[in-house]
C-alpha cells in the first residue's frame, strides 16, 4: 500500500475507479516512521493503511511530535478546512506506554472498547478527518444534519454497548469513538450507520 512520492512516505488509495476518473488521495504519513518502537511503529501504519483501504485517505499530514498535552492526539482544522493529524510522542514512542495508558482506559470504561489497542486512536482521529463540526464544506453540513440525529438516539438508548464515556463528551467525540468502534469493536446498528453516511456523503475523500 505504501508507496515513495517526492521522498516522502506516503499511502495512498485509488479513487475513482468506478467512475473512471482515477484521482488519488495520499495521507503524508513519513513522520510515522520516526515512531522508536518498530511494533508501534507497524501498528499505526497498518491502522492508516486499513482505513484507505476502507474508507479512504485524505491529503494531510499525520504527524508525531510532543504536544506538550496529555492528550493521545489531536485532528487539527483551520478555516473550515482539514489540515492534519498530530499523534504525541508520549504515547506514540513504546507500545507499552501506550498499551498501558489506553487498555487501561479501555478497562474503565472512559474508552469504547475496541480489540486494537494499538490502533485505536489513530482510526478515532481519521475519523474526525472524516466528518468534523469544523468542517464547513456543504457535504459535511448535511452529513452532520444525519450524524446528530443518530448521537440524539444514541444518547438516548439505554441497551447501547461498548461505548465509553469519552463518546459523551460532544458529537464530533461521539463520531470519532464510532467510526474506530466500526473497524475494531461491536458492530451495531451506529456502526453501520457511520459508515453508511460515509458512503453517502463520500466524507473519505
Ligand atoms: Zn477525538
Amino acid at each position: 500500500m505504501g508507496k515513495n512520492s517526492g521522498g516522502s512516505r506516503t499511502v495512498s488509495i485509488g479513487v475513482g475507479t468506478k467512475s473512471g476518473i482515477g484521482a488519488t488521495h495520499e495521507a503524508n504519513i513519513k513522520d510515522l516512521s520516526k515512531i522508536k518502537d518498530p511494533v508501534l511503529r507497524k501498528e499505526v501504519i497498518a491502522a492508516v493503511e486499513e482505513f484507505s483501504k476502507e474508507i479512504g485517505i485524505k491529503s494531510i499530514n499525520i504527524k508525531v511530535a510532543d504536544t506538550n498535552g496529555s492528550e493521545y492526539a489531536y485532528t487539527t482544522f483551520k478555516g473550515g478546512k482539514l489540515v492534519g493529524i498530530t499523534l504525541n510522542s508520549k504515547y506514540f514512542n513504546d507500545s507499552k506506554v501506550l498499551i498501558k495508558a489506553k487498555g487501561g482506559d479501555m478497562a474503565s470504561g472512559w474508552s469504547t472498547k475496541t480489540s486494537k489497542v494499538m490502533r485505536h486512536t489513530m482510526i478515532h482521529e481519521l475519523g474526525h478527518a472524516t466528518w468534523s463540526t469544523l468542517l464547513s464544506e456543504a457535504k459535511y453540513k448535511a452529513a452532520g444534519k444525519e450524524i446528530r440525529k443518530m448521537y440524539r438516539a444514541w444518547q438516548k438508548d439505554t441497551k447501547k454497548t461498548g461505548y465509553g464515556t469519552y463518546s459523551t463528551k460532544n458529537v464530533d467525540e461521539f463520531w470519532a469513538e464510532t467510526v474506530a468502534k466500526s473497524f475494531y469493536g461491536k458492530h451495531d446498528k451506529y456502526t453501520t450507520n457511520a459508515r453508511a453516511i460515509i458512503r453517502k456523503y463520500n466524507l473519505g475523500k
